[in-house]
């Protein structure tokens, strides 16, 4: 069966083909710009060269239809009709308490993720036009939902709870929901395959390293806890976003600034972080290069952000009672291998030795701490795309 996957975000989609039968990605691609002038699609048969569609894109759907034209193109396809796609598997952030797995799309499941609104007003709008425009396009194609939210549903409630007064969680569902939960699940169930151990057997801690960032904690396959909270600012420092913050700051800079509270929340999101620490950049490169021009506040964005990951794994270390795995992954985890270094750095108590040389690698899946620590620390490229993939497939070949 062959499945297209999607990823859609406020002006962006991202998609893939895959061919379930060997797990075998066909081809993939990215929209940019829907909505806005300069809308482009760029398209990449697996194992040939990119292309590129340059045409107005005014919504989801049209973007989407642009997709379904370059997957059945004579040239650049990699099916012949739209037919051939068993089904379509959705990336969604957010199914509040709702679903604590991947589900096929009805109308009740749309209804439900539509109040999830609420809680992910960034994310969840762009994940229903995706799923409301291939329903039109491809009215008779089976859809399921994977949810960022659902790997967490495992966590107990003395990990999910705030000590606000616990009416707002009653009225309102304010907890700790957790995201990146397919990538977290997928770096779990891939450490248990390379060290050959029942995954009811391991502690792990997954640190989701990218431009957003997480670290959670899996005890027999499930999550015990996670660093992102009720929405995705919470925890670790971010590329823009502030992690943990004393929440008295929020109406403080509001006060001081004499700003809207929207705009401290825009602050917090977007200009926070390893950005607004360094004043340079979002992405870890830029900052490299400006620590090795000497740049003191890029470096100590680094050490800031190391030290948060760092505080998460002991912290977990403690709330599991031990760890046998650390994982790291994702743009940064896959690919710095100085983070990866500062963060391993100095935790031989804890039985977590990272080899220095075998640490030199990038975007490889492998084992990179040495042979006498106890503790393994892996390295695993994330791949969403196929977890979405899998639960899709598997949910839609029962039906
Ligand atoms: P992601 O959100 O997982 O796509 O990760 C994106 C981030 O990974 C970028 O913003 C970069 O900061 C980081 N990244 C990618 N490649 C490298 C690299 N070679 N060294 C350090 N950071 C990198």
């Amino acid at each position: 069966m062959k499945i297209l996957v999607i990823n859609c975000g406020s002006s962006s989609l991202k998609y893939q083909v895959l061919d379930m039968t060997s797990e075998i990605l066909l081809a993939k691609g990215l929209v940019e710009r829907i909505g806005i002038e300069g809308s482009y699609l760029t398209h990449e048969k697996i194992g040939t060269e990119k292309f590129k569609i340059q045409e107005p894109m005014a919504s989801h759907k049209e973007a989407i239809g642009h997709v379904l034209n370059a997957l059945t193109d004579a040239d650049h396809g990699v099916i012949k009709s739209m037919d051939e796609l068993g089904a379509v598997g959705h990336r969604v952030v957010h199914a509040g308490e709702k679903y604590a797995s991947s589900v096929l799309i009805t109308d009740e499941v749309v209804e439900a993720l539509t109040e999830c609104i609420e809680l992910a007003p960034l994310h969840n709008p762009p994940n229903l036009l995706g799923i409301n425009a291939c329903k039109e396009l491809m009215p008779n194609t089976p859809m399921v939902a994977v949810f960022d939210t659902a790997f967490h549903q495992t966590m107990p409630p003395e990990s999910y709870i705030y000590a606000i007064p616990y009416e707002y969680y009653e009225k309102y569902k304010i907890r700790r929901y957790g995201f990146h939960g397919t990538s977290h699940k997928y770096v779990a169930e891939r450490t248990a395959d390379i060290l050959g151990v029942n995954i009811e057997d391991l502690k792990i801690i997954t640190c989701h390293l990218g431009n957003g960032a997480s670290v959670t904690a899996i005890k027999r396959g499930k999550s015990m806890d996670t660093s992102m909270g009720f929405t995705p600012l919470e925890g670790l420092v971010m590329g823009t976003r502030s992690g943990d913050i004393d929440p008295a700051i929020v109406s403080y800079i509001k006060d001081k600034e004499n700003i809207e509270h929207s705009e401290v929340n825009n602050i917090l999101n977007k200009k926070s972080g390893v950005l607004g620490i360094s004043g340079v950049s979002s992405d870890f490169r830029d900052l490299d290069e400006a620590v090795s021009k000497g740049n003191e506040r890029a470096e100590l964005a680094l050490k800031v952000f190391a030290h948060k990951v760092k505080f998460y794994i002991g912290a977990y270390i403690a709330i599991m009672n031990g760890v046998d795995a650390i994982v790291f992954t994702a743009g940064v985890g896959e690919n710095s291998i100085d983070m990866r270094d500062v963060i391993c750095n100095e935790l031989g108590n804890l039985g977590i030795k990272l080899d220095l040389v075998k640490n030199k690698v990038r975007g490889k899946e492998t084992i990179i701490s040495r042979d006498d620590s106890k503790v393994k620390i892996l390295l695993i490229p994330t791949n969403e795309e196929l977890m979405i993939a899998r639960d899709t497939f598997n949910i839609v070949r029962t039906i």
